[in-house]
């Protein structure tokens, strides 16, 4: 039996291949000899026979462009080393990590130091490390990018908190689009959304949350579009980022000035597009069961509140938004305007969760379930399996684009990487079942689609399912 980090052998005959590199999916096979994937083979006529996508799949390894690994400074909540065995759990073989640890990753010497942890861990789950775009993340002065490039971060982001200043703003982007990275805004503005509990609406208004309305994301995302619209014009290569959009309005935002040619991408989490406000009151079912024809369903009326209101698993920034909004963050990954789904995974200890709803931290641990909420989507018909997996693989490897992640797809003669996913098994998310350090989630027993067996990763294996 192969061992974590060792390279693979591998016989996979009569499986669902999904490939979004060349956009094919159907019955194949293929091989791996020593890590390197020999061949891979469709079937055809009788070959094929019974082979479909409602069992076993094989994607490529899954890229997950925004992860909050807590090294340094919170190894209580995550360590390096634990979410990347998480990751490889999720079917994730490449994570970026985000630069708010303490201290804040904002030197080319940090930057370094999370390559080595990752080294030391054994798992060959590839790390990229964001680095900070303000020195310290205060939003002051801006970081030393051009060393954190040499020392090969991809890209930036002050995430936890929007670069707030918009000279700074504007600086940043220009100065990491001059070096080919992008700047991974999370779009808020903290003056109009800062310290609110819950998405601002009915159920915040019941429970007596402080709301962070839409405006706050949409208005930070209109600036973000206008100060990149002036950038390119001088620096062509400028490329922003907004990560886990959460509302309508502003992916509206985002889909008119991708019409209009600006270098813009975006992603959403998988909690923004299957949960909905409702989880606060003790709602659990999925967001695309809350509404009926557009219109948002009653859940007390519907008998759908089974869990106690303030579950602090369910507090998370953005929050989780009314059904609408989760509705516009499906269909834009439907149409393409979100360009990757990414898991904005954010462990907690327990001490940081175990207090009332207000004072939780925010966040969910949410990329070992991250594939699990995806398939529960296109098991409900509102999502094609193609999509749900470009959006894991070739989606956030075009945001990057950087050739030192392979490019997502099954060629023959490189080392494979790749995700074994037995679709037809359900697994319970419990605190035994996931790899994290952090148990803050609000799918802790339920059931999820598709248990993920295996993850290799650059021809090693990263995870196995236990027999
Ligand atoms: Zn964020």
């Amino acid at each position: 039996m192969t061992e974590v980090g060792h390279p693979v052998e591998l016989d996979i005959s009569r499986a669902w291949l999904v490939d979004p590199g060349t956009g094919r999916e159907g019955p194949g096979e293929l091989v791996v000899r020593g890590g390197v994937l020999e061949s891979v083979g469709w079937l055809e006529g009788t070959a094929a026979a019974g082979v479909d996508a409602t069992g076993v799949i094989v994607a490529p390894g899954f890229i997950d462009l925004h992860a909050h690994l807590r090294e340094p400074g919170n190894e209580a909540a995550e360590t390096i080393a634990s979410g990347l065995g998480a990751a490889a759990h999720g079917g994730f073989t490449t994570v970026c990590a985000m630069p708010n640890t303490e201290p804040p990753i904002d030197v080319s010497a940090a930057v370094l130091a999370a390559a080595s942890a990752a080294e030391a861990s054994g798992s060959p789950v590839r790390l990229r490390v964001l680095g900070a775009v303000t020195a310290g993340r205060r939003g002051e002065s801006l970081a030393p990018l051009g060393d954190m490039a040499e020392a090969g971060v991809a890209g930036y982001s002050d995430d936890g908190a929007p670069v707030a200043s918009a000279v700074l703003f504007r600086s940043a982007l220009a100065y990491a689009g001059s070096l080919g990275l992008p700047l991974l805004d999370h779009a808020e503005d903290v003056s109009h959304g800062g310290g609110g509990e819950a998405a601002d609406g009915l159920i915040s208004t019941v429970l007596g949350l402080r709301g962070s309305p839409p405006a706050a994301e949409v208005t930070a995302v209109a600036r973000d579009l206008a100060i990149l619209a002036d950038v390119v014009r001088d620096v062509p290569t400028a490329r922003l980022h907004l990560t886990h959009l959460s509302t309508g309005a502003a992916l509206d935002l985002v889909r008119r000035a991708r019409a209009a040619g600006l270098p813009v991408t975006c992603d959403v989490t998988p909690h923004h597009v299957a949960l909905s406000d409702e989880w606060l009151a003790g709602a659990r079912r999925f967001a695309w069961d809350a509404i009926d024809d557009g219109r948002r369903r009653d859940p007390w009326r519907d008998g759908a509140i089974v869990a106690p209101p303030y579950d602090t698993s369910t507090r998370v920034n953005p929050p989780l938004r009314a059904p609408e909004d989760a509705a516009a963050c499906l269909a834009a990954l439907v149409d393409g305007t979100a360009d990757a789904v990414a898991t904005d995974h954010a462990p907690h200890a327990e001490i940081d969760k175990a207090v009332e709803f207000g004072l939780a931290a925010n966040g969910i641990s949410g990329i070992e379930t991250a594939a699990g909420l995806l398939l529960a989507a296109v098991d409900a018909g509102r999502l094609p399996l193609l999509r749900a997996i470009e959006a894991l693989t070739t989606g956030p490897a075009r945001v990057l684009g950087r050739d030192d992640v392979p490019a997502p797809g099954f060629v023959e003669g490189r080392p494979a990487d790749l995700v074994v996913i037995d679709r037809a098994a359900r697994w319970a998310v419990s605190p035994e079942t996931l790899a994290s350090r952090g148990r803050n989630s609000p799918l802790l027993g339920l059931e999820l689609p598709g248990r993920v067996l295996l993850s290799v990763a650059g021809g090693r294996l990263a995870y196995r399912a236990p027999d």
